[in-house]
Order: structure tokens, then C-alpha cells, then sequence
């Protein structure tokens, strides 16, 4: 290594200001061209000093300063410590003769990010170091805003899955709301008619519910809502069927590719599940406990016929059900055979 340093002291350097939020590593094998970069650099930033054949690299810092002896003997390591620093710009600074240059490999000079020769005027060498230094910041603040925003993004990924959660999802009880009924309904009907496939819809309602808010109050009446769509998500077995709250204390089942007899079946499954609960409501002529009455209807979705038909024809059903004394389930005729 060259002896013809050190820094010319002819051109002491302004005042640059304490910059102690800026570390620097020295890796100078150099001994005496170590003491002199610790002096002059020790002014200004903070310093750590890679001592002995096998340093410890682990601590952060925002530049390194490198002799060509230092280099050839931790190529690798260097190599490392840009790739864990990136993206953000960790700066690699070379000092070394004009003719060591050009033994510089091509993969060693991809791990230099300047090079200031021997002998170095210092008024240079702090100017170099200055500008690397600077867009560090620049690649730190940078990344900052980028994390930031990534953050915000993923807030608002998280807000928008809560929106969308709330646009479908019915505030009492938890289970699909109207809106989502309806786009279901929309959807699973173009999906039958294209499949030729069978889909019933199942409307029901609870049986004398306003006696029951009158008995026990509307706070009762409200659990025992979520009590009821409870009972209804854990009938539905099929991840294309759904539980819905159709309105007020009437509920409805879509369950699609499903004939009158697989949907009694699950109906059915309902009923018992739900006298198993046995909700008190002593106002009910029925058996002093919670009771639904359902209408079923079957279709394969075919013009002209729509979702509306299918709607009025379970509905209709429905009624026939209160009429016939509730607690039960009564089957709508096809819709073709509709008055
Ligand atoms: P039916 O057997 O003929 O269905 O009689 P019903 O009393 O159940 O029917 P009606 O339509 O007369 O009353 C429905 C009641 O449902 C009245 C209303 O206050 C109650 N209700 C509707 N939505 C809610 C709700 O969100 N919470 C509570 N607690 N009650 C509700
Ligand atoms: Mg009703
Ligand atoms: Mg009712």
C-alpha cells in the first residue's frame, strides 16, 4: 500500500457541522491511513473501526470506507452487506491508487459505489463522503415513505374488507343480509338456467314473534333472531348454499343444485334442531316454544320466469303455512303451475 499519503493539509476543510447522526465504517488495513481517516472523519460523524483479520460487520452504519487491501480480503462480505441493506442505499466507498484500478475485477467494482485515489486531498474525501451520505438519506427517507404507504394500503385493504363485511352481512344477527340475498339469488338463477340445474329457495318466518317481543321484550327478541340464524347457518352444510335475513323476523335458505327433497330434508333438519333449543315463548298457541313456518320452492330456472316468481311463489307458500296453522312446511306447486 502507498506510504505517499496522507490527506493534503494544505486545504483544512470548512466547518461541515457536527453530523454525529451519520456513522461511518472504516475498513483501512492500512494502519497509518486508518489513524489518519479516524482523526479527520472522527471531527464530523460517528465512527466504528473494523479491527483485526475477521470483523464483526453486525452494527449499522450508513457508509463504508474501504482500503483496496481491506477489500481484496472481504470481497465477499461486502457483497453480503449491500444485499441486506437493499433496497435502500447502503453507500461503499474506495480508496485506493490510480493503479490498482484497473486489477479491480468486474464483480469487485459492482461493490463499489466510489472510488477517491491516493493521495487524497481531504477537502475531496469529505465532499465525497458528504454526497454518498446524502443519498443515503435520501434511499432511507425513501424507503420510510414507501413502508408508510404500505402501510396505509394495507389499512385500507383491512377497511375495505370491513365495508364490504358490512354491505353484506346482517348487523343482528351476523348471517347474509338482504342485499347479499338478492345478488345471490341473481347469481345462482343465471347459474341454473345455464347448468339446467335445480334450485329451491326456502322462505321462513317466526311464529307469533310479535307476542313474543310483547312477553319478553325486544331485547330477547333480538337474541333470540341471532338464536334462530344461529340454528339456520349450521343446517346449511354446502358452501354454494346461504342463510339469509330476508327482513324483520323472516329468513330465507338458497340452496342451489338441490331438489325439494334434499331442501325438506335440510328444513326439516332445522325444525328439529331448533325444538332441540327449545326457545321459551309462552304466548305461542304452538307448543310454548319458538316455531318457524316455511315455504319451499323448486325451480329450474327458465324464461320467462325470474327471481321475482320464484320469490312470490315460497312466499305464497309461506302464507299458506300461517294459515294452515303454522309450525310447518308446505311445498309451492311449480311455477308453471302458478294461478
Ligand atoms: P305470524 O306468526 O303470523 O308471523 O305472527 P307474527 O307476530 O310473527 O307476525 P307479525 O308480522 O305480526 O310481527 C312480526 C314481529 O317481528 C313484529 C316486529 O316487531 C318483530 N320484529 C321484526 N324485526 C325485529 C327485530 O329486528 N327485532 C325484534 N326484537 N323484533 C323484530
Ligand atoms: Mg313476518
Ligand atoms: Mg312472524
Amino acid at each position: 500500500m502507498s506510504h505517499d499519503w496522507p490527506l493534503s493539509l494544505s486545504n483544512p476543510p470548512e466547518d461541515l457541522g457536527h453530523q454525529w447522526q451519520y456513522r461511518i465504517l472504516l475498513g483501512v488495513d492500512h494502519q497509518q491511513n486508518n489513524r489518519l481517516l479516524a482523526a479527520l472523519l472522527g471531527q464530523f460523524y460517528s465512527l466504528q473501526i473494523l479491527p483485526g483479520p475477521s470483523p464483526q460487520w453486525g452494527q449499522t452504519y450508513d457508509l463504508c470506507i474501504f482500503d483496496s487491501l481491506f477489500f481484496s480480503r472481504h470481497t465477499q462480505e461486502i457483497a453480503e452487506q449491500r444485499r441486506a441493506a437493499s433496497p435502500v442505499f447502503l453507500p461503499f466507498l474506495l480508496l485506493a491508487k490510480q493503479t490498482h484500478l484497473p486489477l479491480l475485477t468486474v464483480a469487485q467494482r459492482q461493490q463499489v459505489d466510489d472510488v477517491i485515489t491516493i493521495p487524497v486531498d481531504q477537502t475531496e474525501l469529505l465532499m465525497r463522503v458528504e454526497s454518498l451520505l446524502r443519498t443515503r438519506q435520501q434511499s432511507l427517507k425513501l424507503s420510510a415513505m414507501l413502508a408508510q404507504e404500505q402501510l396505509l394500503e394495507q389499512q385500507l385493504q383491512a377497511d375495505n374488507q370491513i365495508l364490504q363485511k358490512m354491505a353484506t352481512q346482517d348487523g343482528l344477527t351476523g348471517i347474509a343480509n338482504r342485499r347479499a340475498f338478492d345478488e345471490k339469488l341473481a347469481y345462482e338463477w343465471k347459474l341454473g338456467r345455464r347448468e339446467r340445474s335445480s334450485l329451491v329457495l326456502v322462505l321462513c318466518d317466526v311464529d307469533y314473534f310479535k307476542a313474543y317481543n310483547d312477553t319478553y321484550g325486544h331485547v330477547l327478541g333480538d337474541q333470540c333472531l341471532r338464536a334462530i340464524a344461529g340454528v339456520l347457518n349450521t343446517v346449511i352444510r354446502r358452501p354454494a348454499d346461504m342463510a339469509a335475513r330476508y327482513g324483520g323476523e323472516e329468513f330465507a335458505l338458497i340452496l342451489p343444485n338441490t331438489d325439494t327433497e334434499g331442501a325438506l330434508h335440510i328444513v326439516n333438519r332445522l325444525r328439529r334442531t331448533l325444538q332441540a333449543r327449545a326457545i321459551p315463548h309462552q304466548a305461542s298457541s304452538i307448543r310454548g316454544t319458538i316455531s318457524l313456518s316455511f315455504g319451499l320452492a323448486e325451480v329450474i330456472p327458465t324464461d320467462p320466469f325470474d327471481t321475482s316468481d320464484l320469490v312470490r311463489a315460497a312466499d305464497a307458500a309461506l302464507y299458506c303455512a300461517k294459515t294452515e296453522g303454522r309450525d310447518r312446511v308446505i311445498v309451492a306447486p311449480p311455477l308453471d303451475h302458478q294461478d
